[in-house]
């Protein structure tokens, strides 16, 4: 066996690479994001000549083994093709549930803010960092958060108004609060009042001018076509398969229509809680196949009042 010795910079600098690959793909900015707890930052002036400072972005959210991977979507944020909205697209038009709700989970685009920050303190994060005083992030947050931030922005009804300037800006207390669907956030003032974040900064030793705002337009890039491709693949393969037939929602009776009840082989002994006419007789597992017609119009979405061929009646069970 001939073989040589091993290179231990160039091994790594062939990772360093695949990183920075990866990361293209991503984002390009040291960002902030609002953890469960208190962060408080500071919002920094515009960072172009729009004179806003903030950017809107959409984004898309693609679990690829145990990690998220997130991708600017091109259709919503250049109006240019994007294969995963044109996945979600068609999956949508299938009518089915469980691609409906796998596509909201999945593949629906994203609204979020941008903004350039001073963090003042926040929580730890996974990697057991906290965020640094005195340098530059890039504030990420959603539309709950960022209604909350223009109203203290723009309403001089409430005695603030102009939130960034530097020398009269105010910082900000977000409470993150609940988890999942119940998350909350709640943006506040900081009891201090209008500050002048470049004294606070040189105070701390820190020296403003070498501070440098994001271009919040280019944080994201748009990946490429190929890239999007390669992940919409991915994302296909995951898509939920059409039900076999045993397990199939199969509609009952018209009276009944309004609450389908679960498939044959998963009705449970016991009476079902929809209301059932005592005269009424129950459906029951059905033995003989399904016809293919019948299961393919059921899949196509199929009203709820289309009728099923009757199964042999039996006598309903008790109902209360
Ligand atoms: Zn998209």
């Amino acid at each position: 066996m001939q073989f040589y010795e091993r290179d231990e910079k160039a091994l790594q600098g062939e990772k360093d690479a695949l990183d920075k690959r990866d990361s293209a793909f991503g984002v390009n900015a040291d960002m902030l994001y609002l953890l469960p707890g208190t962060t408080q930052v500071r919002l920094l002036p515009p960072y172009s000549d729009k004179g806003v400072f903030f950017k809107e972005i959409s984004k898309h959210r693609i679990k690829n083994g145990k990690r998220w991977e997130t991708y600017a979507c091109p259709l919503e944020m250049a109006s240019l093709p994007c294969a995963l909205c044109e996945l979600g697209a068609e999956l949508t038009a299938t009518l089915d549930e469980a691609k409906i709700e796998f596509v909201s989970e999945n593949l629906r685009p994203r609204t979020a803010f941008l903004y350039n920050v001073i963090c003042h303190g926040g929580p730890q994060n996974r990697k057991n960092e906290t965020p640094e005083f005195g340098k530059v992030y890039c504030l990420e947050s959603g539309l709950m958060v960022h209604k909350q931030i223009l109203q203290l922005d723009q309403d001089p009804v409430d005695g603030w108004a102009d939130i960034t300037t530097v020398n009269n800006g105010v910082n900000l207390t977000i409470k993150r609060t609940g988890q999942g669907l119940g998350t909350e956030y709640s943006v506040n003032p900081h009891g201090s009042g209008r500050t002048d974040i470049f004294e606070q900064l040189v105070e701390r030793g820190i020296d403003p001018a070498g501070l440098v705002l994001f271009d919040l337009d280019n944080v994201y890039t748009l990946p490429t076509e190929e890239k999007l491709e390669l992940v919409t693949k991915m994302v296909k393969a995951s898509v939920p398969k059409v039900q076999p037939v045993q397990a199939m929602p199969i509609p009952v009776a018209a009276s009944l229509a309004a609450t389908p009840l679960p498939a044959a082989t998963s009705l449970p002994a016991a009476a079902p809680a929809a209301p059932i006419p005592t005269a009424m007789p129950l459906a029951q597992p059905i033995a003989a196949p399904v016809p293919v017609a019948a299961v393919a119009a059921a899949v196509g979405g199929a009203p709820a009042e289309e009728e099923v061929p009757a199964p042999p009646a039996i006598p309903a069970p008790p109902t209360e």
